[in-house]
């Protein structure tokens, strides 16, 4: 028999933050108490199975008007990939002139998010 666990979560799909918990036995989901909608249970199922997180960071602009420029994922990614991802933008340099939302890297890691400008540089 697996080890049974409770985690305890705050739903941050929405303003209420309902308190929510999950009760697993190994990787099975056997109970999830709290959620006042079915976006909160699948928020909760998703955070003890796969985090996924919106990863932000910066990387150098070469000729710009500052140094480096904000990014971040155009949706959330795994949040295990998230030291491999900041490995790679550390290594990126993009020329100037960046705007808002231009894509600095397509689906990285194949995850099907996008890395996007925030600013323009
Ligand atoms: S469970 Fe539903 S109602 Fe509660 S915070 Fe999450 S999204 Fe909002």
């Amino acid at each position: 028999m697996s080890e049974i666990k409770k985690f305890k979560l705050t739903c941050i799909i929405c303003p209420l933050g309902c308190p929510i918990e999950v009760t697993m036995e190994g990787d099975k989901i056997m109970r999830v108490t709290g959620h006042r909608c079915p976006r909160g249970y699948e928020y909760a199922v998703q955070e003890v199975t796969e985090p996924k997180r919106v990863i932000m960071s910066v990387v150098k602009v070469k000729g710009g008007i500052f140094p480096t420029v904000s990014v971040k994922t155009d949706k959330p990614v795994p949040k295990k990939l998230m030291p491999e991802i900041m490995k790679k933008l550390a290594d990126v340099e993009v020329e100037a002139p960046v705007h808002v939302g231009q894509v600095i890297i397509e689906n990285i890691l194949g995850t099907e998010a996008n890395i996007v400008a925030t600013r323009p540089a």
